[in-house]
């Protein structure tokens, strides 16, 4: 069994059935939590357990999935230490100082510098650093040409969209549905600006979690027995500048920041029950 390259290869030795044991919502959603590290192959209840050791033994001598993205930030910082960050700027719309090259994430302040190492306004975790860090190194730099586009629409984004969608869409419109404020807290905490409306939503808000990656996020309210619908576009030029599994894991790690935050408002859970 080849180790894991992504959260459909493990979902492919689930059962399948849905059955919430693990405590997430699907077996999907399993697939992807344990894939980002955040839950373990035995949490799910009905996986063999010949198929946890195989899975797991594959798995590079066993490494964790937090040592191996330990490790790919290592090697990311070493090659951003090798860059000219004075080219790096100015193909990526940044700024250097001699030191350091800062690029605005959300609003705030992000750096690599000279050495390597990353220096932020913001908690530095790796669902940042991993997409800012390849954004940096392999970015071609081309400006936004204004058309968005489906994450499945992007280059090797169609396999993966199925995921996409559970991960980050069908969870952030859960959060929209209860938590009333949350388009205004994109546009007040997180730099984001409301825009003309795109694809009949009710609210379009554009946010940039890199300074030529912006992300379009279009919401439909429920309306005549219809649910509600949400989407998150990318300018068509996104696959250029960064590469898909980056453009997944800003998704990802967007989508969290939304939970933890609604959470904290304490409206996620009514929504999540109702
Ligand atoms: S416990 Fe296993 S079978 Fe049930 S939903 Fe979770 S992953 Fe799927």
């Amino acid at each position: 069994m080849p180790k894991p390259k992504n959260a459909m290869d493990i979902f492919q030795h689930l059962d399948q059935s849905n059955c919430r044991e693990c405590g997430e919502k699907t077996c999907l959603a399993f697939a992807g939590a344990v894939f980002l590290g955040k839950k373990k192959l035995e949490d799910c209840p009905k996986l063999d357990a010949g198929v946890i050791e195989k899975l797991q033994t594959d798995s590079e001598d066993e490494k964790t999935v937090e040592d191996n993205r330990v490790e790919h930030l290592s090697r990311l910082k070493a090659e951003a230490a090798s860059l000219d960050l004075a080219e790096a700027a100015e193909r990526t719309g940044g700024r250097f100082d001699g030191r350091k090259l800062t690029l605005k994430i959300l609003g705030k302040d992000f750096s690599v510098g000279v050495d390597g190492n990353l220096y932020a306004d913001i908690h530095v975790n790796p669902w940042v650093a991993v997409p800012f860090l390849n954004y940096v190194i392999h970015g071609e730099g081309i400006s936004p040409s204004g058309n968005w586009v489906s994450f499945r629409e992007l280059k090797n984004g169609k396999e993966r969209y199925p995921l996409f969608q559970k991960r980050c869409e069908e969870s952030m419109k859960r959060i929209a549905d209860g938590y009333t404020s949350f388009f205004d807290d994109m546009v007040h905490i997180f730099g984001g600006k409301e825009t003309e409306k795109h694809f009949e939503a009710d609210i379009s808000v554009v946010l940039h979690p890199l300074p030529r990656v912006p992300l379009m996020i279009c919401y439909q309210r429920p309306e005549d027995g219809m649910e509600s619908v949400l989407t998150l576009y990318f300018d068509e030029t996104a696959d250029k500048n960064l590469d898909i599994g980056s453009i997944f894991t800003l998704g990802a790690g967007l989508t969290q920041m939304f939970e933890k935050l609604s959470q904290r408002h304490g409206v996620f859970e009514t929504a999540a029950a109702g």
